[in-house]
């Protein structure tokens, strides 16, 4: 039988036009656009579409040397003297610009990323500026976040971003830095540098002295090179933990700080007194927001054994209206998967659990015909010591496990490489505070799923990486207290 679309939505595409994006971006080094010394560039498409957005400057060596002596002079000569207020000013003014060209940005986050435009509009993007607006509000007020103690900035911060939040990680990174009295050398995604080369031409508006902030782009070799630099004091790293183990292992002996955000493996866990219709919305937000390309996604629901037909259902009935299509489209839900070969692996996951044993299901949605995309996926009868409950998948695929009791959940919650996130749905408050206090995951949702905030803090356990952003606890990786 033919595939039919649930719903019919007349389409209400958002124009591409105000992304206004170049043909070409150069390195930004010293508050200058620089060509790469290599004279190569690589190409950043749309997932949507497959269609070529422009190319982008690959920094060899040479190019990251260049950055890092550009923000070392700089934090020598200007950003350490300067008063904490003036440093304050010009996050302020970051975060202004930001908000000034936030449809820009989000039309671009979209189409470079893949997706929907509603997240990169209501989320992504306000968040990014709230993160400056918030870290600009400690800049001078460091005496009170380290009470008796004297905050010493650091010197030249390496930061690598990944591809699924890219202006709001860059911005959960060079916001802290600065605020502390740091300077910048940060390295995007290959597949989704484009908003934060626009954040660089922010920078530029803002008038920070040259060489604060610097954006060199291209590949993990780059990274490599950023991470090894000698002059590097404090890396930054999200991505995966294969990669952060890579960058840990070469800084081992060093005096670099580290910080990683890496992985996880959420557990969502439904109890039988949970309200029921909002935790299939908790569930669905957990794992289907922005294409399950979440390092927190609750990508493991545990569901009480006594409810779980109906929740089960109600979840199949709630994920067969989700819409699955053109990211630039107001009505999508799903956009698209942000590469070729980040499809390949949840393709390639989505096979392992068959081969497991595990029921699948998967919407009937009908899918673009260009473009990267997947359906909303669920496996049911998945086993504990399923590949598909131990590894991440970071797509749009649950695996559904069950449970009886509070230690048992606690106890599968738990059995996990990755502790970065976990969700809990009950009536009961005191149920809330002995589940959260023994699992060990950085970030504990009550009643809600993926909601984040600047002045609260991230972070991972095991795994899942080492470290604080966000918060008063955000300070802490980019300063020395004497
Ligand atoms: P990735 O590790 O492949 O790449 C991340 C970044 O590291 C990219 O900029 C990449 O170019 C760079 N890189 C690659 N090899 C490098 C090396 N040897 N040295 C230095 N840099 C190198 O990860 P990804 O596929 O871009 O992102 C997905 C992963 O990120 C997922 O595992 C996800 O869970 C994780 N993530 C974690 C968080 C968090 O806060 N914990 C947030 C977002 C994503
Ligand atoms: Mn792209």
């Amino acid at each position: 039988m033919a595939k039919k679309k649930k719903w019919e939505y007349s389409p209400a595409p958002e124009s591409k036009q105000p992304a206004a994006i170049a043909g070409r971006y150069e390195l930004f080094i010293n508050g200058k656009w620089q060509k790469p010394s290599s004279g190569t560039y690589f190409n950043s498409i749309n997932p949507a579409t497959e269609e070529k957005l422009s190319e982008i400057a690959t920094a060899n060596e040479t190019d990251v040397n260049k950055a890092v002596q550009a923000a070392k002079q700089a934090y020598e000569k200007y950003w350490k003297k300067i008063s904490p207020t003036e440093r304050g000013k010009y996050i302020f003014r970051i975060a202004r610009i930001m908000q000034e060209r936030a449809r820009e940005l989000a039309v671009t986050e979209t189409l470079d990323g893949g997706k929907p435009i509603r997240e990169s509009r209501d989320f992504d993007i306000p968040t990014a500026a709230n993160h400056f607006f918030y870290y600009a509000g400690w800049a001078d007020k460091l005496d009170f976040a380290f009470p008796n103690k004297k905050a010493n900035s650091l010197g030249v911060a390496g930061q690598i971003t990944p591809w699924n939040f890219p202006l709001l990680m860059a911005a959960w990174k060079i916001a802290p830095a600065l605020a502390t009295g740091n300077t910048v050398v940060l390295k995007p995604a290959e597949t989704t540098s484009l908003t934060t080369l626009k954040l660089a031409e922010i920078i530029q508006e803002a008038e920070l002295p040259p060489g604060v902030v610097n954006i060199i782009t291209g590949d993990g070799q780059t990274g490599a090179w950023l991470t090894k630099h000698n002059d590097v004091n404090k890396i930054a790293f999200t991505g995966s933990t294969e990669v952060g183990k890579i960058i840990q292992r070469s800084l081992a002996g060093s005096q670099k700080k580290l910080t990683l955000e890496l992985g996880g493996k959420g557990a969502n866990i439904i109890f039988e007194d949970a309200p029921i219709d909002q935790a299939v919305e908790g569930v669905v937000n957990g794992i289907f927001f922005n294409q399950g390309h979440v390092c927190c996604a609750g990508s493991r629901l545990y569901v009480q054994e006594s409810i779980a037909k109906k929740f089960i259902q109600k979840l199949k009935d709630r994920i067969g209206t989700l819409l699955v299509g053109d990211p630039m489209d107001k009505n999508t839900d799903i956009g698209a998967i942000n590469s070729a070969q980040q499809l390949k692996t949840i393709q390639a996951y989505i096979k392992i659990g068959k081969a497991e044993g595990a029921t699948f299901f998967e919407t009937d949605c009908v899918l673009p015909k260009k473009g990267f995309f997947c359906r909303p996926t669920l496996f049911t009868n998945v086993a504990q010591s399923n590949r598909i409950a131990q590894e991440e998948i970071f797509g749009p695929v649950l695996s559904i496990l069950t449970f009886r009791t509070d230690d048992e959940v606690i106890e599968k919650a738990n059995n996990s490489p990755y502790g970065l996130s976990a969700g809990i749905w009950t009536d009961k408050g005191a149920r809330i505070f002995n589940l959260s206090k023994r699992i060990r995951a950085g970030v504990i949702w009550a009643n809600t799923y993926n909601l984040f905030d600047p002045t609260s803090p991230f972070g991972g356990y095991k795994e899942s990486g080492f470290g604080r952003e966000g918060g008063l606890q955000g300070l802490h990786p980019y300063v020395q207290l004497s």
